[in-house]
């Protein structure tokens, strides 16, 4: 079966006054059809530049340097058009893919949401532009997708500015134009870190079931390993700029293999119970990605680094058919690798 998206070897790299920032190293990561997954990792492990560099809207000092993304099973990675110098055929490309099947939701509402524009108009303006409505579909459409949402009251509520609704509604309304073009895959960036607690809870609840309902696949970007918990059939656990270990969620939250990843779960009492925990820091830095380490990224840290974790990065092993880590725990020299670091 095709993925919905695959992710190969990716590397971004950002140009800076210090130096070239190595964010992502090396990233593999798949999406398959319907499939709600979460991507967890401490702040700065490149969960977010990951995400960017798929979706194409890189700051301008960042570049993908190497690496396939395929989605829907074509490579829409911009390295073989920078090859070709066909960055322009690139950006209309990607300017389809982002206005028709993958839709981002970002952490602040606000960023997103035009301050001096009526919530109507921003929501048929993309049905209009994009889908090809007109006036009057557009806008029972935008009705349709406010109460998918659970906005009530919608006929009224769209005539309002976004500076009239709460943080939550802001959220939801984020949600529908994310869905107005029925986009097959969404990625919400940690989308209710801002938000309250119960809140945060009602807004990951919508997006669940919006997920069941639609079937659209969704990415969720988190720091919060009990929303992962409750929410996702899969998990894959980032840091320093690689993904250290992928499975399913009672893969990884019961048969963990990374010590990164056991660190994590034993930052949180017990997720099964305990949905709003937050992660506590594991004791250390992450590593610096401006001199990323040689060997695994996690070394400095892990309390069962071996001599040649230091030096050489791990190979990949897995556990089951859904169930990878990079880690030189798992090596015996008559087991082969998945894949070679
Ligand atoms: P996460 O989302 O996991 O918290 P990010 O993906 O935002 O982390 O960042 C990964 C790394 O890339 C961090 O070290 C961050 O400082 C760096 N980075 C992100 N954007 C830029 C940029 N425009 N210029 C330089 N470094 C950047
Ligand atoms: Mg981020």
């Amino acid at each position: 079966m095709t993925k919905l998206l695959e992710v190969k070897n990716l590397q971004t790299q950002f140009n800076t006054q210090a130096g070239t920032v190595q964010a992502v190293r090396g990233l593999d990561l798949y999406v398959d059809a319907g499939e709600f997954v979460g991507i967890v990792g401490e702040s700065g492990s490149g969960k977010s530049v990951t995400m960017l560099s798929v979706m194409g809207l890189l700051a301008e000092n960042g570049t993908v340097s190497s690496g396939e993304i395929l989605f829907e099973g074509k490579d829409i990675s911009p390295v073989p058009y920078a090859r070709r110098k066909a960055l322009k055929e690139y950006e209309e490309m990607m300017r389809h893919i982002r206005s028709k099947r993958i839709s981002m939701i970002f952490q602040d509402p606000m960023t997103y949401l035009n301050p001096v524009l009526r919530v109507d108009t921003q929501l048929t303006e993309a049905l209009k532009l994009h889908l090809g409505l007109t006036n009057k579909q557009a806008r029972s459409r935008a009705i349709e997708l406010m109460q998918m949402v659970g906005i009530p009251s919608p006929e009224e509520r769209l005539r309002q500015y976004p500076f009239e609704f709460s943080g939550g509604m802001r959220q939801r309304i984020i949600i529908a134009i994310a869905l107005s073009c029925n986009p097959s895959l969404i990625i919400a960036d940690e989308p209710t870190t801002a938000l309250d607690l119960t809140i945060q809870a009602q807004i990951l609840d919508l997006l669940v079931s919006l997920q069941k309902k639609l079937e659209t696949s969704i990415i969720l970007i988190t720091h919060d390993l009990g929303v992962v918990a409750s929410s996702c059939s899969r998990v894959m656990i980032m840091y320093g700029g690689k993904m250290v270990e992928h499975g399913t969620t009672y893969e990884v939250f019961h048969h963990a293999k990374h010590p990164y990843t056991t660190g994590l779960l034993n930052s949180i009492n017990n997720p099964d119970e305990d949905e709003a925990k937050k992660l506590v820091p594991i004791p250390g830095s992450p590593p610096d990605l401006l001199k990323p380490p040689a060997g695994c990224p996690f070394v400095d840290r892990c309390k069962k680094a071996l001599r040649i974790c230091k030096t050489t990065p791990p190979p990949r092993f897995n556990f089951s058919p859904s169930h990878f880590a990079d880690c030189w725990l798992y090596y015996q020299p008559e087991q082969t690798a998945v894949k070679e670091a």
